[in-house]
């Protein structure tokens, strides 16, 4: 089948979904998967192998209300997801952003304390909500920088 026809398919199925629906099935990334898919086909066997179980999981879409059939679906989008972060370089959504505003929280936060231990002499709370704050900015800015050239070839599933 055509990848045009299989845009319009997802689109028929999905032509009545409320757009929390549509994020909450991750109707595009299921778009992207689709996409990026037939791209590496040609040459990648696994790619080619899941080509088939994705035009498949297209007729699902109509059916994930009922956990019965979501629950396989979701497995085997997880899988070809995962496919894409192995082989293909990619991330998921937020990757780096996420995990160094965790970092940068923690850190910022351990430093703040030892600056009001040894200069301030006691724990003061602005001086650990100041180093938790610039942290957490300083983690989502090199997250954010990290993911650029993720976002510039496309390599975000
Ligand atoms: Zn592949």
């Amino acid at each position: 089948m055509l990848l045009q026809d299989k845009l319009d398919r997802i689109e028929k199925h999905t032509e009545n979904f409320s757009i929390s629906k549509y994020n909450f099935l991750k109707i595009s990334a299921l778009v992207k998967l689709i996409k990026d898919t037939d791209a590496n086909a040609a040459h990648c066997e696994k790619c080619s192998e899941n080509a088939p179980r994705l035009e498949k999981m297209i007729d699902k879409i109509q059916y994930l209300d009922d956990i019965v059939y979501r629950s396989p679906y979701e497995k085997q989008f997880n899988e070809i997801r995962k496919h894409f972060h192995k082989e293909h370089g990619y991330i998921p959504p937020l990757y780096f952003s996420g995990k160094y505003i965790i970092y940068g929280a923690i850190v910022g936060l351990g430093l703040a304390a030892l600056i009001a231990f040894l200069i301030i002499q006691k724990s003061a709370v602005d001086v650990l909500l100041v180093g938790t704050v610039t942290g957490i900015s300083i983690g989502y800015i090199t997250g954010s920088l990290k993911e650029k050239r993720y976002r510039h070839t496309n390599r975000i599933v």
